[in-house]
């Protein structure tokens, strides 16, 4: 019963993992000058294509152990936050509002997020995303 409570934090949750995904992607490859729509996403060492299994936010990450699958050298945090904090970003946004403000505030969370995730970027700029 009390799971049934959070069920319908769900929803924002999963919203809030895939904004994260395309907001990583955006920071990752815009400084780079890197397409954003026709690119798919691989490893950063070998070239990996990933499959879609390997795209799902921050599950399989965590399925993969931070590794990838082809060459197994461990893949960087940086995806994986960026997802969790813009899902807690729209969950803490739904525990507090709805409506209108619910999207402003999931809009400046996320942009927030962008904002620090980009500040990551650059600090360690030698490190592969
Ligand atoms: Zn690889």
């Amino acid at each position: 019963m009390a799971s049934l409570l959070f069920l319908p934090l769900l929803m924002p949750a999963v919203i809030g993992l895939v904004v994260g995904s395309f907001l990583g992607m955006l920071v990752s490859r815009l400084p780079r000058g890197e397409p954003i729509v026709l690119a798919r996403s691989a490893c950063p060492f070998c070239g990996h294509r990933l499959e879609p299994v390997e795209l799902i936010p921050l599950l399989s990450w965590i399925v993969q152990r931070r590794r990838c699958r082809a060459c197994g050298r461990r893949l960087s945090a940086f995806y994986p936050v960026i997802e969790a904090a813009c899902a807690l970003v729209a969950v803490a946004a739904a525990l507090w509002t709805s409506g209108t403000a619910l999207i402003a505030a999931c809009l400046l969370g996320w942009c927030i997020v962008a904002l620090a995730a980009w500040l990551w970027s650059r600090a360690h700029a030698a490190v592969r995303l």
